[in-house]
């Protein structure tokens, strides 16, 4: 029986653990070993990198695109190959302010560079337009040849003609402006080089105007998804020797960039950097994965209060069957001792041989006790079963309490008796009557010196006292019994329940009657309670409130659901 048991609860206790925590400990595992190797490869960097990369890419392309629009708008407004003059040239210049300088190189006829006008009033333009044209005339006297070569050579964009970009650093006072020159090839009717044309863009529209439009432009279109709304990408564009931005989308917050690109084409000599807003992408790695862990600890921490809960559950139920398994057969024990006890008497009565009337007597005695002994116990499982299904009730009257408790030991006292006990009893003069059901308090009473009887052994010894006390009347039950070790002194009140020590398994009982007695007891509002010292004693309190009136719905199914639960 005790092997079946365990290999019950072993077989339970596997199944829950291959059913449950296995699975939940796998996974557990599985998303830390994920979570772990996301963190060593730098998972959540990496993943934001290759789109930084691809965003810079694309929107290289895009500043591109826009600044050939741009010279394409300039050059259509050139004059043709032998018509350059000044004035032509300022034409130019005024349809496009965003355009510095622009000149003509005609190896016949020299060079004619022009400056914004608009912009000459400044001394700071005016020395850059002096070098600028300085510088051009240099160049196309020394190497006019070559760079029309060059241009020539160039891959011709899908529109327009190939630009060839420098760069070039328009001096401001002591600043040096960023600015992109193109230059382009003038052509005659047969196609044939004529000369080379050159535009420069404004180095201030560049840094106030360009650049910066251009850079919440490329946002807009390359950053819409991927980032979080917290951290969002920002860019800036920096010359390539200096760390600070030369222009810088609106929300740039400073800081090391995450990831830079050089330009090439419309302008060289500049680069493109990105970031995260207000973070880094290590620091967002990080967060990432310290939430998720976060997240896995609590859930593994949910998952193992479920498995000790269903566990506690599980093993709560196991032991509740195994009460009620020992609990059928303590009642059949229970109930066949009285019967064969009684069988064995009517039979020798009925065989009419016994020689004197003190014999019958002796025998009717035995038969009326053994039958009141099973009645009791028939009205145990009764009672228990009607509070089980919720239907007990309870008839309270205006009760003299002394008369009954008297009334109800004087029943049993011969029994007592009987057994060799020493029995007391005292019943205090002041106990007032009080409002309860007869037959349920003689019955808890009864329980409580049954129990007595039953779990004493040499000291035989049983003492019931009755009197008043503050607020409420006690009744007591003291024997010099067995006791009960103080762990269990809350659990015998609990259906079913019996001490495992092995006198108590010796001795018939069901291990109902402490819980009925519990029931009874809350049912008239009042506690029972125990005070005990194992091979020493006990005494059994009940007490029951004065003024409260009994009937009370609220603690009747108090005790309902107490032993129910
Ligand atoms: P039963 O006596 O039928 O087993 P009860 O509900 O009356 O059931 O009692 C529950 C358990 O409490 C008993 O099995 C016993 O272990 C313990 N117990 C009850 N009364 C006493 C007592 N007077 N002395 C020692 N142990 C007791």
């Amino acid at each position: 029986m005790a092997k079946q048991r365990r290999d019950d609860r072993t077989r339970l206790i596997l199944g829950l653990e291959l059913a449950v925590v296995l699975p939940a400990a796998a996974l557990v595992i599985l998303s830390a070993l994920h979570l772990m190797s996301v963190q060593r490869d730098r998972g959540v960097e990496a993943a934001i990198q290759r789109d930084f990369t691809q965003v810079l890419q694309v929107s290289e392309k895009q500043f591109n695109q826009r600044a050939y629009d741009l010279m394409d708008a300039v050059r259509a407004d050139f004059p043709a190959p032998g018509q350059a003059c000044a004035i032509n040239l300022d034409r130019v210049l005024a349809a496009h302010s965003y355009v510095a300088h622009v000149f003509v190189y005609d190896p016949d006829a020299g060079l004619i560079v022009r400056s914004q006008p608009s912009s000459l009033k400044d001394a700071g333009f005016r020395d850059e337009a002096a070098d600028f044209s300085h510088m051009m005339d240099n160049w196309m006297k020394m190497q006019y040849k070559e760079t029309a070569d060059e241009i020539s050579g160039m891959q011709v964009q899908k529109r327009g003609a190939p630009y060839y970009f420098f760069h070039n650093s328009a001096p401001r006072g002591e600043k040096h402006l960023y600015e992109s020159v193109a230059l382009f090839l003038i052509k005659g009717d047969s196609g044939d080089a004529k000369g080379i044309g050159g535009i420069a863009f404004d180095a201030d529209y560049l840094r106030q105007q360009f650049f910066p439009e251009m850079l919440d432009t490329v946002m807009s279109r390359n950053l819409t998804e991927g980032h979080t709304e917290k951290n969002p990408a920002v860019m800036m564009v920096r010359v390539r020797s200096e760390y600070t931005p030369l222009a810088a989308a609106s929300g740039w917050d400073g800081g090391a960039p995450e990831m830079e690109r050089n330009l090439e084409g419309a302008f060289p000599g500049l680069t493109l950097a990105i970031k995260l807003r207000g973070t880094t992408l290590a620091a967002l790695g990080q967060r990432f994965v310290r939430i998720n862990f976060l997240v896995l600890g609590g859930l593994t921490l949910l998952l193992a209060g479920g498995i000790v809960l269903t566990h506690r559950n599980v093993a709560r139920e196991m032991a509740l069957a195994r009460l009620k398994s020992d609990f059928v057969s303590n009642v059949s024990h229970e109930l066949r001792t009285p019967l064969s006890l009684i069988r064995l008497y009517a039979e020798t009565l009925e065989l009419g041989r016994l020689n004197s009337p003190e014999k019958y007597q002796e025998y009717y005695h035995i038969i009326r006790k053994e039958s009141e002994r099973l009645s009791a116990l028939i009205n145990n499982i009764l009672d228990f079963s009607r509070i089980e299904a919720g239907g007990k009730e309870y008839d309270f009257r205006e009760t003299d309490m002394r008369e009954l408790v008297h009334a109800t030991l004087d029943s049993y006292r011969y029994q007592i008796e009987q057994n060799g006990f020493v029995f007391e009893e005292k019943i205090s003069e002041n106990v007032p009557p009080l409002c309860v059901d007869r037959e349920a308090v003689s019955r808890s009473l009864l329980n409580l010196v049954n129990n007595a009887l039953k779990y004493s052994q040499q000291r035989k010894y049983i003492a019931v006292n009755l009197y008043r006390t503050n607020g409420s009347v006690k009744l007591e039950v003291i024997d010099h019994g067995i006791g009960v070790p103080s762990q269990e002194q809350e659990k015998i009140f609990e259906k079913f329940y019996r001490v495992g020590d092995p006198l108590v398994h010796n001795t018939k009982g069901s291990g109902l009657g402490l819980s009925l007695v519990r029931h009874i007891v809350h049912a008239h509002g009042g506690e029972v309670s125990v005070n005990s010292t194992p091979g020493e004693g006990s005494k059994f309190t009940i007490s029951l409130p004065v003024s409260t009136g009994p009937g009370d719905g609220k603690t009747a199914s108090r005790g309902d659901q107490e032993l129910a639960g």
